[in-house]
């Protein structure tokens, strides 16, 4: 039986990934509404109240956003065709670094110049970390 190769072959679907991430991280950001809800009733003098859990939650939430938006950018660009391409350079992203950062804007190289700002992965990292919830 003879395989039938398509141009898309062998390479990851980005588009899925991708769409998968944004569908997770709304979900995610569902959750966190809620919180965000309960703290709109937190009358100003009463802010001491609000947890620590719920700062890190309103924190995780503004990152969830960041996040949301790279990914819709990426999302665009698979749409232009200018997919897998660094903003800064216009080189081609290597393919390892679409794989771990599907929402990847710069290569490397360029992603150490641009900062730390906007730096998904040391981002992503940090996110994993484990929150201090001893006080
Ligand atoms: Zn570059």
């Amino acid at each position: 039986m003879k395989k039938i190769v398509t141009a898309t072959e062998g390479k990851r679907d980005y588009r899925r990934v991708l769409e998968d991430k944004r569908q997770g991280v709304l979900s995610g950001l569902g959750i966190k509404f809620d919180t965000l809800a309960k703290m709109g009733r937190v009358a100003e003098e009463d802010q001491a109240q609000i947890t620590h859990d719920e700062f890190v939650a309103l924190r995780l939430n503004r990152l969830d956003y960041v996040q949301l938006r790279m990914i819709e950018e990426a999302l665009d660009r698979l749409n232009s065709g200018d997919y897998g391409i660094c903003l800064a350079c216009e080189q081609p992203i290597p393919e390892k670094r679409l794989n771990a950062v599907p929402w990847a804007r710069y290569c490397v190289a360029c992603q150490e110049t641009v900062g730390a700002e906007m730096d998904e992965e040391s981002r992503e990292a940090s996110l994993r970390q484990p929150v201090g919830v001893r006080d």
